[in-house]
């Protein structure tokens, strides 16, 4: 196992009716700006629920952050941020609207050039303006990491950011908001939580055999939940456990000691930022051929996990091996999760080559693991996901 330091500072209040207690964990004489996304929320009663909470406060709205949370809306927010003298952020959505609130967290107290240089500067965030979520789509761990990732469409870009300091305050967890969740937006959940544990166990054997089994508890925990979930949102066991899964699979616990890959999550966030296809569409669409293309490296944890998340007992190494990739994608296809790149977009000849262009000009030589993936590599694996 590697060395590592841990220390995950954000508190969580889970469960039915918790939505109330906001009045208590955010300071009092607070002025709050709740920061939304599309207007679900109101449609759906948490907006009211939360303004219930909040009644006792000086609270100003900002809604409108879009899926994939775009910069130069968010530039709005932050001039309301500053003319309002806003001490304490409220996102109240699911991974955009709690990474939009993120960067304006960092961006308030930022003192470079531009704030977009939070996301080209590659320097940890250590100070932010205090910020809180309640979760309404269990789905990225936002509400319980430090990491966040902002589009620009003028550039047609997609970057992360991140650092200690943005760690949510606290966040509050209702597994009762999943009911109103569309059945994509449910899949799209399942999906991103499921490849961000095996971007972080999906490497070589390291022996670190409780994160291995933690992660696999989260991965045979969401394959369990996920009929259940797509059948009957309304079914607050399995809401629950999804809910909790999510947080779980980015929280930070699973990654300590171990080496992390997320390469399928950076050439995702290519295809996002190019086509605007869902984020968690992009990794279901690469995944598996990740996993083809670096299939001697990480032989060994595949068939462990098709043995171990699967059941998968016949054949070699090498047969379980291939039997876990066939499985991963079966999984989203079961979601209803279309797994090529052609089934979005007829565009698509040129990507390839078009992302290793963008790899290359970031300086972005070696992705993975073992930092060894080329841009021409990343090339490959998004030509064999057409
Ligand atoms: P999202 O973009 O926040 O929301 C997707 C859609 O779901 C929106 O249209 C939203 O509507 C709707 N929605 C949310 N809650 C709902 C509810 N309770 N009922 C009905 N509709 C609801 O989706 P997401 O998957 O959570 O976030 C994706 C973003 O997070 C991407 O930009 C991705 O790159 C990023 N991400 C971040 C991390 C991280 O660690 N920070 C990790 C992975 C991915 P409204 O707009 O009306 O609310
Ligand atoms: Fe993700």
């Amino acid at each position: 196992m590697n060395n590592f330091t841990y220390r995950n500072p954000t508190k969580i209040l889970f469960g039915k009716g918790q939505i109330e207690n906001l009045a208590t964990e955010i300071p009092a004489n607070s002025k709050v700006l709740m920061l939304y996304g599309g207007g679900s929320i109101k449609k759906n009663g948490i907006y009211e629920q939360v303004k219930t909470a909040l009644a006792d406060f000086t609270v100003l709205e900002f809604g409108g952050i879009p899926a994939n949370p775009e910069y130069s809306v968010l530039l709005d927010a932050l001039k309301i941020i500053k003319e309002e003298k806003i001490d304490y952020l409220l996102a109240v959505g699911g991974g955009s609207v709690i990474d939009g609130t993120k960067f304006l967290s960092a961006a308030a107290l930022h003192e470079g050039e531009t704030p977009w240089n939070i996301l080209t500067d590659k320097k940890p965030i250590t100070k932010g303006l205090p910020f809180a979520t309640v979760l309404t789509l269990p789905a990225t761990g936002s509400e319980m990491n430090s990491g966040s990732v902002i589009t620009r469409a003028e550039t047609q870009e997609k970057l992360a950011f991140g650092g200690p300091g943005m760690f949510p305050v606290f966040s509050i967890l209702d597994p009762e908001v999943i009911k109103s969740i569309p059945q994509r937006q449910l899949a799209n959940g399942i999906a991103d939580a499921f490849t961000h544990v095996m971007e972080q166990y999906m490497t070589y054997p390291i022996g670190a055999l409780l994160q291995d089994r933690f992660a696999e508890s989260i991965m045979q925990t969401l394959v369990e939940v996920a009929p259940a979930i797509m059948k009957d949102p309304t079914d607050y066991q399995a809401a629950s456990n999804f809910m909790w899964s999510c947080t779980m699979a980015l929280n930070g616990l699973i990654q300590q000691g171990v080496p992390g890959d997320w390469a399928v999550h950076m050439m995702g966030h290519e295809l996002t930022a190019m086509y605007g296809i869902d984020h968690a569409r992009t990794l279901a669409i690469l995944a598996g051929n990740h996993y083809r293309y670096n299939f001697e490296t990480k032989k060994e944890k595949l068939a462990q996990y098709a043995e171990r998340v699967w059941n998968v007992t016949e054949g070699s190494l090498e047969d379980k091996a291939n039997a876990g990739i066939e499985k991963t994608d079966e999984f989203f296809k079961s979601l209803g999760i279309d797994i090529k790149l052609s089934d979005y977009t007829k565009d698509y000849e040129g990507t390839g080559s078009n992302v290793a262009k963008r790899f290359t000009e970031r300086g972005w030589e070696g992705l993975g693991e073992h930092k060894s993936l080329k841009p021409s590599d990343a090339q490959k694996i998004i030509e064999m996901s057409y």
